[in-house]
């Protein structure tokens, strides 16, 4: 049983039963052919899909609709969820984090977010990440390894099981631990399930993906043609900053990724939104706002400015608020559209990666983080 934080200490740490494979691991028509294996017709899996999907099941047995027999096979083959929640957190914002052991033992961390008019996930798609941003929790402990599809679509169902019955997600955002643009073979199926009219039926309008900036997968995506929402955590408009700050810059620069963007738009006629992380006294000076000015101004392009996360153990500061309104002022006296990202779970380690290591590290204790998601 979870403790009072949420958090199911016990589980932590003892060691992972033997897991069915996840249902969720199957494509719909992998389930459809194993309906039909398993004597069934096809139809099933639409019934299997909207228990997964639209009724929150947690267990196969609440599959009333399903023939006993069929049930019985479906739970000694499958497992509903092969995650199991080691920490739960819920902010006084009602923000809510969880931390999921995958079978194995890795850890990855999601989110949602209440709003007055939305609620929105943010999840996670890799074990780490290679990309070694500086001031970045999630990277610290390196890559491990890509989520597996069951890994990703978990934690969005997890976070939808969270909602009260007249609920739902209205946005994904896909901004958690790692790169997701490293994962798009695995994260573009988890999406369609996303906006399938019989998966969770969002339009891809209302799903974000955040990327470091990888000009070739920029491509990719804008080659699947679907009208996602890119963010590119751009953080500093010179190569010689950037390359201080995300150390990957140094093998593509500011020009490749900004060609790759404003083909991204010609192609969805999305207007791309630049992340910009103010860390206090590193890129949050007047020349730092005029210089991103002088890169954004001619394009269809929107600014969110991050102030810094505190991540325990890094030494970056968070920026004045004289300085944030100041760098705001100048993007959109420059014809920049600006937003300062609200912080949401202050009171809880929402600020992706930050519950990841601390669990990593063997440490329990709840301190200061918000979320960086939208
Ligand atoms: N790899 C993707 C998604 C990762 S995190 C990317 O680079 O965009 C999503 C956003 O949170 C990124 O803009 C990232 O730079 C930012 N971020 C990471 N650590 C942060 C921190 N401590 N404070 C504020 N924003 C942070």
């Amino acid at each position: 049983m979870p403790d009072i934080f949420g958090r199911d200490s016990e589980f932590s740490k003892q060691e992972l039963p033997d897991v069915l494979r996840g249902i969720l691991s199957l494509s719909h028509q992998e389930v459809e052919d194993w309906c039909q294996e398993n004597g069934e017709k096809r139809f099933r899996a639409d019934q299997i899909r909207r228990w997964l999907f639209e009724n929150r099941a947690q267990s196969f047995d609440e599959m009333l609709d399903l023939p006993v027999a069929f049930r019985q096979a479906l739970r000694s083959s499958f497992s509903l969820f092969t995650s199991q929640v080691v920490t739960h957190q819920i902010a006084s914002d009602l923000t809510e984090k969880l931390l999921l052991k995958m079978v194995g033992g890795d850890t990855v961390e999601c989110v949602l977010m209440r709003e007055p008019d939305r609620r929105t996930v943010c999840i996670s798609t890799q074990v780490g990440c290679a990309m070694g941003c500086v001031f970045c929790a999630s990277g610290m402990l390196g890559l491990k390894r890509n989520l597996e599809r069951e890994e990703i679509l978990e934690q969005i169902l997890r976070l939808d099981r969270l909602l009260d019955d007249d609920e739902r997600i209205t946005n994904v955002v896909v901004m958690g631990i790692g790169e997701p643009l490293q994962n798009l073979p695995i994260l573009l199926p988890v999406l369609d399930d996303v906006t399938d009219a019989n998966g969770l039926g969002l339009s891809p309008r209302r799903i974000t993906l955040s990327t470091v900036g990888l000009p070739a997968k920029i491509r990719e995506l804008a080659a699947v043609g679907k009208p996602y929402n890119l963010a590119v955590s751009l953080h500093a408009a010179t190569d010689q900053l950037r390359n201080e700050l995300v150390p990957v810059n140094d093998k593509i620069g500011i020009e490749a990724i900004l060609e790759a963007t404003d083909e991204y738009f010609a192609t969805s006629g999305r207007r791309v939104t630049f992340e910009y992380v103010l860390l206090g006294g590193l890129n949050d000076q007047p020349q730092h706002a005029h210089q991103l000015a002088g890169l954004l101004r001619s394009r269809n392009a929107h600014v969110n400015l991050i102030p810094m996360n505190r991540v325990e153990t890094l030494e970056f500061d968070e920026p004045s608020q004289s300085r944030t309104a100041e760098f705001v002022e100048i993007l959109e006296t420059s014809g920049v559209a600006a937003t300062v990202r609200k912080r949401k779970g202050a009171d809880i380690d929402a600020a992706c990666g930050q519950l990841r290591l601390k669990d990593a590290v063997g440490e329990q204790t709840s301190s200061g983080g918000a979320s960086t998601c939208e």
